[in-house]
């Protein structure tokens, strides 16, 4: 789960008002035309994100994912969890031994879901351990390799970023950085709400955003990372282990891979030297990479998709 960009949001809105065509379906970004689009799935919060809904546990929502996954061919997808969830629901540790034996990596998202901003360097650093424990007590094997920062927050200031990345050097972990975030987590609790109404119409008008949203983050990402880089960059894309989610990913990754993308692992992607720069900046907005990138180096940039916010809030409500 991420933080609201308010900034990002006002910018876009600019955007809209200029009429850049920043809203609406995007043309396809792939099609042979261009480099293959390079795509490593992350999945955030296992092993239970957003409400459950009716005739689902978090065990048969992850069944989905893991279907999915092995239909599209993709496999060693990362996916960071939050030993806390376990902690209150016992039960849904299945969700975590599946997701392992379907031969997926587990990463560090801190046990708490903590937010850096919300509870201080000191507690957060004993947060990422009290995790880190919790890992190797689930796979002995890996404890994992792979750190995510909750709401894509790192910290407050440089010191305090510092101080983290020190530590999570000294776990072996690398952090995470994330390029695609099309708010998948904010689908969640629309959905549950649409479905407790038995609203057929809303539903589907759901289902329809979703993918509009992946695309356009797609696009403002493929575009981005060009525009940034002067090249094809591997991208790393968010999700989350929701109901909704579930529901969607054989669409989503079709859909994707019909505009170019092929799917790599996040051990490829972070090979790449652009996971590798220092981004000494301390932005308080959940940033992806690239955002980062733009506050730091003043990197021209392409104008920010609209997120939509008003049937977000309003639909089934
Ligand atoms: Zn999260």
């Amino acid at each position: 789960m991420t933080a609201a960009r308010s900034w990002m949001f006002a910018a876009a809105a600019l955007c809209a008002l200029v009429a850049q065509g920043c809203i609406g379906r995007p043309a396809p970004v792939g099609g042979g035309r261009e480099d293959p689009i390079e795509v490593a799935l992350t999945f955030d919060d296992l092993p239970s994100n957003g409400p459950l809904v009716p005739g689902e546990t978090r065990r048969s929502i992850m069944g989905k994912i893991l279907a999915t996954l092995r239909r599209h061919g993709i496999s060693s997808v990362t996916g960071f969890a939050n030993g806390r969830r376990v902690e209150e629901h016992p039960e849904d540790v299945a969700a975590l031994t599946d997701w392992l034996a379907a031969g997926h990596l587990l990463g560090d998202h801190t046990y708490s879901h903590a937010d850096i901003n919300a509870i201080g360097l000191q507690a957060y650093l004993a947060d990422i351990d009290k995790n880190h424990a919790f890992l190797n007590k689930v796979d002995p094997t890996d404890a994992g390799r792979f750190f995510r920062y909750p709401y894509l927050e790192e910290g407050p200031d440089l010191a305090s970023r510092h101080a983290i990345q020190q530590h999570l050097a000294s776990l072996g972990y690398q952090a995470t950085d994330v390029t695609i975030d099309f708010y998948d987590w904010a689908y969640a609790e629309p959905y549950a709400r649409c479905l407790a109404q038995h609203d057929g119409v809303a539903i589907a008008a759901l289902k329809t955003s979703y993918i509009q949203n992946a695309d356009t983050f797609l696009n403002w990402s493929v575009a981005a990372g060009r525009q940034i880089y002067g090249r094809s960059v591997p991208q790393i894309l968010l999700l989350h282990v929701s109901a909704i989610g579930a529901e969607m990913l054989d669409q989503l990754l079709t859909d994707y891979a019909q505009r170019g993308v092929v799917y790599i692992t996040l051990d490829r992607a972070l090979r790449d030297a652009i996971y590798h720069q220092p981004v000494d900046v301390a932005p308080t907005r959940g940033d992806t990479l690239y955002e980062k990138m733009i506050e730091a180096r003043h990197v021209p940039y392409p104008p920010f998709p609209l997120q939509p916010d008003s049937l977000l809030s309003v639909i089934c409500d």
